[in-house]
């Protein structure tokens, strides 16, 4: 198994892409943690099954947009899985409205969680994965964030920020030879995407040159590659998961 004696933290991975994304890793052989704003009986069933697969889960409360709290979750993370070699930045909100009626309330909290989010777990991590010289670190950026939309002035600039963060992150931390990529997702269906509009759902459908909406699993697979030694020569790129929307 590519990932085993690995340990995984999937932030915001309680459901939807994260949920994917940690099962995924631990069907390649990592032992995870999940952070997330509370545990619920849908984290308790994740933990569960992960530990079906014989690998070990760990459960941490944390609010991704706490600087602290991100230093301590790392730090926590290590003491009870015993080390960390893969960051799964995957914590994300969203709070649309067009920018003449967003709130100033709305811009501020997707921008700590969606943008903040990142940098507070990617500098906890970053610290680990120098010292021991290997680590991957891979990010939830968004279409969105790639090309703007409509009613996402919060959203768009906190996953486009991704990429610059992803980029520079990669130039500081490749001579320690630590991977840090970015997956660009089209739409999905989760429980982030299920209240959108009908027109929103359509329009995704009707740019999917594959035919459908995209599936959490769909995400996973490529962030279980970023993660394996075959994308060991892969840093600084953003991969757009969204069957054909942004062509
Ligand atoms: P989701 O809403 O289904 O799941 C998000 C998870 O993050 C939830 O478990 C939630 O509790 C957790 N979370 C939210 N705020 C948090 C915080 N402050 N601290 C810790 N955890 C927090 O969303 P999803 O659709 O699975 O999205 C996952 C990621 O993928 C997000 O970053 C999202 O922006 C990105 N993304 C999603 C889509 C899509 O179409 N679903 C497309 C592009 C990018």
């Amino acid at each position: 198994m590519e990932l085993e004696g690995k340990v995984a933290l999937v932030t915001g991975g309680s459901r939807g892409i994260g949920a994917a994304i940690a099962l995924e890793l631990a069907n390649n052989g990592a032992d995870i943690a999940i952070c997330d704003l509370k545990s619920t009986d849908e984290t308790a069933r994740l933990l569960d099954a992960i530990r079906g697969l014989g690998r070990k889960a760990s459960f941490f409360p944390a609010d991704v947009a706490n600087f602290n709290r991100a230093q301590e979750v790392v730090a926590e993370v290590v003491r009870a899985l015993g080390r960390l070699d893969i960051l799964i930045n995957n914590a994300g909100i969203n709070a649309d409205h067009v920018i003449w009626k967003m709130t100033e309330e709305e811009w501020d909290r997707v921008i700590a969680v969606d943008l903040k989010g990142v940098f507070n777990y990617s500098r906890a991590a970053a610290s680990i994965f120098r010292t021991q010289g290997s680590g991957k670190i891979v990010s939830l950026s968004s279409v969105n964030g790639l090309r703007g939309q409509w009613g996402l002035a919060n959203y768009a600039a906190a996953k486009s920020g991704i990429v610059g963060l992803t980029k520079t992150l990669a130039k500081e931390l490749g001579r320690y030879q630590v991977n840090v990529n970015a997956v660009a997702p089209g739409y999905i269906v989760t429980p982030m995407t299920e209240p959108l509009p009908q027109e929103a759902k359509d329009e995704a459908l009707r740019e999917a040159v594959l035919g459908r909406l995209g599936a959490p699993e769909d995400v996973a697979s490529v962030v279980a590659f970023l993660c394996s030694d075959r994308a060991k020569y892969v840093t600084g790129e953003v991969i757009k998961v969204d069957g054909g929307q942004y062509i």
